[in-house]
């Protein structure tokens, strides 16, 4: 690493791994890091580039990289707008080194792909010395996602109470729990078991950059992070939603579709929705025979994201329903 994480001051450099392709024999994989340290205070991780094809959170981190100064933090700021880099600059959402998906390999391997060693230094070398994280995702090429923030489920009730906290802080135009249907190999999953508070996004999606998730993405970090006591409180604007919690039901949550053709919506993104409603049509434009397939809902709630692409094939998924959350919010 070209940054000392113990120095006052801001630094920016990379973490540098070796990496030995066929045309690179002795070379190295540069992951961009910015250390800003002031004093004492809580140490954040801000993590963007998780996905490869999700861009609000790396433009927002790069602009702390360049506007902070040393003297307006309070503590430690550790930015990364790029971990998984390859993607990064593949602009896909997994690394086209290994083809794995960066957020299904932690805690990381040491000894393993490039993608599992770099989640493997960000859990071993970068969560014991952090507080809190923030990880900021978009919903990708392949989604389109309602700017929302969201709690990673945690089985410690005081870290729960916590991340709620923080996660209200950002103020998103939604707040959503998401457990992924209990995946334990996320970021943020892993930053909660260190202990961290912790705090993602889902800014937009659809493999562009948005206008208004961006205004949200950057108003909601500076929020989190006056929160955590790292920027001055008075950089936390007054509130603008009413921090009613949502989640994602289980397997209900999701449409996924059942055949190979070309998937049409029939409601847009926060749409109040009900279980057993038709939910969108697949069509087989190729065999003007055969009648469109009927998707339907399976949970009451928002429509909260919708697939992209409009070709489909069976299993992918189509629609993501949010539905007032159940669990414990003290
Ligand atoms: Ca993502």
């Amino acid at each position: 690493m070209t940054v000392d994480p113990d120095r006052n001051g801001k630094q920016v450099g990379f973490i540098m791994i070796p990496h030995s392709p066929h045309d690179d024999a002795w070379g190295v994989t540069r992951i961009p890091i910015a250390v800003i340290k002031n004093g004492e205070g809580p140490t954040v991780i801000l993590e963007g580039g998780n996905h490869g094809d999700e861009y609000e959170g790396p433009i927002t981190i790069c602009d702390l990289i360049r506007e902070l100064d040393p003297g307006q933090v309070q503590g430690r700021l550790i930015l990364m707008p790029a971990n998984n880099v390859h993607a990064v600059i593949a602009g896909q959402r997994t690394s086209p080194v290994d083809g794995l998906n960066f957020n299904r390999t932690f805690p990381g391997d040491p000894r393993g792909t490039i993608t599992q060693q770099i989640s493997a230094f960000i859990t071993d070398h970068l969560y014991p010395i952090a507080d809190a994280f923030i990880d900021l995702h978009s919903g990708g090429s392949s989604l389109d996602i309602i700017p929302s923030a969201i709690v990673e489920p945690t089985t410690d009730p005081g870290l729960h109470r916590r991340n709620l906290a923080a996660v209200q802080a950002f103020d998103a135009p939604m707040t959503v729990v998401i457990s992924n249907l209990g995946e334990p190999r996320t970021a943020t999953a892993a930053a909660c078991l260190a202990g961290l508070v912790t705090v993602g996004t889902e800014m937009g999606g659809g493999g562009t950059v948005s206008l208004e998730a961006l205004e949200v993405c950057r108003r909601g970090v500076r929020n989190v992070l006056a929160h955590h006591g790292v920027l001055p409180l008075d950089e936390i604007e007054p509130r603008r939603q009413d921090g009613q919690v949502l989640e994602l039901p289980g397997t209900s949550a999701y449409v996924f579709a059942t055949a190979d053709g070309i998937f049409e919506p029939l409601h847009s993104n926060g749409t109040r929705v009900s279980e057993g409603q038709p939910a969108g049509r697949i069509h087989f434009t190729w065999d003007p025979t055969r009648p469109p397939e009927t998707l339907h809902y399976a949970a009451d709630g928002i429509l909260y994201g919708r697939r992209q692409p409009g070709r489909v094939r069976p299993g992918n998924c189509c629609l993501v329903v949010a539905a007032p959350y159940q669990g414990s919010l003290s």
